[in-house]
């Protein structure tokens, strides 16, 4: 089959590849030249595992293509997917779905015969009728149906996700729709993946009704380290009692500095409004929301009591800037909110990520980023792990004492433990661990 992405940023770039890598033939269109010419360049624009392998292989194979025009592209596609950004709407929250409708808008201006318009990215329900009211309006002779094909991949584990998914979801009443996505994920039935086909609207739905509920679990979770924390309870074990619950699961069960990312805090903020604006609220994951933005702000608070209640002056060194491990994004990043805030109560903020310094230069000011973590600790205060990066598992912590100027360790993804580290000679602060 003959596949178009439209937008090739995290989502776009790694389903194009793993499309390709299925056997179809990928164009993945950009408007931004630079990601295009990088890639043409062979390289990679983002960060994710395993991504340059595949690309470099089907780019090989002539499978996988890049263009900013996407003319021709869309022209000869049986399905063209919509990948395109949903961020937060400045003002209000609610999700921002000019990207989702220009790209509709250049679609409907170039298809020729049968075409499944696929929306990949996440987008309030309706959003598909919207999509179809633009392309007729705009064309009103194409033959086409819009589909809604959310994507569930986490950035860092990506190319497994789309490979290896859960499920797929593939919301649409069109037959002919039907059996074009059914050619398209036909390679994961050989591992028996459930395809879930239902109405747009519920398709639409599921995307943010699972991330809502991943973030009500995380943010459960980090309220009862915080009770922990007060009755001198430890969060890992709760967390471990109830995950292996069946029930329950062990998943979005580890207690941290709040979600971040380019998806749960955007995809909360839009749900909530949705719901609000239909007079269906739903009203945990409004509060998920207010208590998620507090948690990272007080994540400041914690590390300046840990350093005594007062930072004016003092160096912090900060290992892992990233929302997460093994991804370089730092859109809704919680060292976004702790840094500055850091900054503000008077501290001097030295850093180090393995992937992310750059993107996080963009927005963190007056920082000093450094060549790696033991660079980030010289000569500071305190250490304050912000990001789980597997290289800060095991770091020695004899040279870290004798290049700190202190023995603060604010531990905020609990990879060490208490009695080692107090062992060493540290002043160790984890989160809901006595
Ligand atoms: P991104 O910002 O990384 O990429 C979007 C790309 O679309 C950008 O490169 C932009 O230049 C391009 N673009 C915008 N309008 C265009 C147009 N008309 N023509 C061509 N290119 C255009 O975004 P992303 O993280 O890939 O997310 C895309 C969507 O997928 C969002 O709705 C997001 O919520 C959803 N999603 C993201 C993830 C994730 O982990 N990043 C996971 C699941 C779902």
């Amino acid at each position: 089959m003959r596949v178009t992405m439209i937008g090739t940023g995290y989502v776009g770039l790694v389903s194009g590849a793993c499309f390709a890598d299925f056997g179809h033939v990928v164009t993945c269109v950009d408007k931004d030249a630079s990601k295009i010419d990088k890639l043409k360049a062979g390289e990679i624009p983002i960060f994710e595992p395993g991504l340059d392998q595949l690309v470099e292989k089907n780019v090989k194979e002539e499978r996988l293509f890049f263009t900013t025009d996407p003319t021709d592209a869309i022209k000869t596609a049986d399905a063209v997917f919509i990948a395109v950004g949903t961020p937060s709407r400045r003002g209000d929250g609610h999700a921002d779905l000019s990207y989702v409708y220009g790209a509709a808008e250049e679609i409907a201006g170039l298809m020729d015969g049968y075409t499944v318009v696929v929306n990949k990215s996440t987008v309030p329900v309706g959003t598909g009728d919207e999509v179809e009211a633009i392309i007729k309006q705009t064309n009103p002779e194409a033959d086409f149906a819009v589909v809604s094909n959310p994507e569930f991949l986490r950035e860092g584990a990506a190319i497994k996700d789309f490979k290896v998914p859960d499920r797929v979801v593939v919301g649409t009443d069109d037959e002919r729709a039907k059996e074009v996505m059914t050619e398209l994920y036909r390679p994961l039935y050989l591992n028996e993946t459930p395809i879930l086909f239902t109405n747009r609207r519920t398709s639409e739905l599921i995307k943010y009704a699972a991330n809502a509920f991943l973030a009500v679990k995380i943010t459960f979770i980090n309220e009862i380290a915080d009770l922990c924390e007060k009755v001198g309870a430890n969060v890992q074990e709760v967390s471990r009692g109830i995950g292996l619950d069946n029930r329950i699961g062990k998943k979005f069960l580890n207690a941290g500095p709040g979600y971040g990312g380019s998806c749960f805090p955007k995809d909360t903020l839009a749900l909530s409004k949705t719901a609000n604006d239909v007079g269906a609220p739903v009203r945990i994951v409004d509060t998920v929301v207010e208590v998620n933005a507090n948690r990272k702000k007080a994540m400041a608070t914690k590390i300046i009591d840990a350093m005594g209640g007062d930072v004016s002056g003092k160096t912090i060194g900060i290992l892992g800037l990233a929302f997460k491990p093994n991804t370089d994004d730092m859109r809704d990043a919680p060292s976004l909110d702790i840094i500055p805030a850091l900054q503000e109560a008077g501290a001097k903020v030295r850093a180090y990520d393995p992937e992310s310094m750059e993107e996080a230069s963009h927005s963190l000011k007056d920082v000093m980023f450094c060549d790696g973590p033991y660079h980030a600790l010289e000569g500071a205060d305190a250490m304050v792990i912000i990001t789980e990066w597997d290289q800060f598992r095991a770091l020695d912590m004899e040279r870290a004492k004798s290049i700190l100027n202190g023995n603060v360790v604010v531990d905020l993804r609990n990879i060490y433990t208490k009695a080692d580290m107090t062992k060493r000679g540290f002043d160790y602060t984890s989160v809901g661990r006595p």
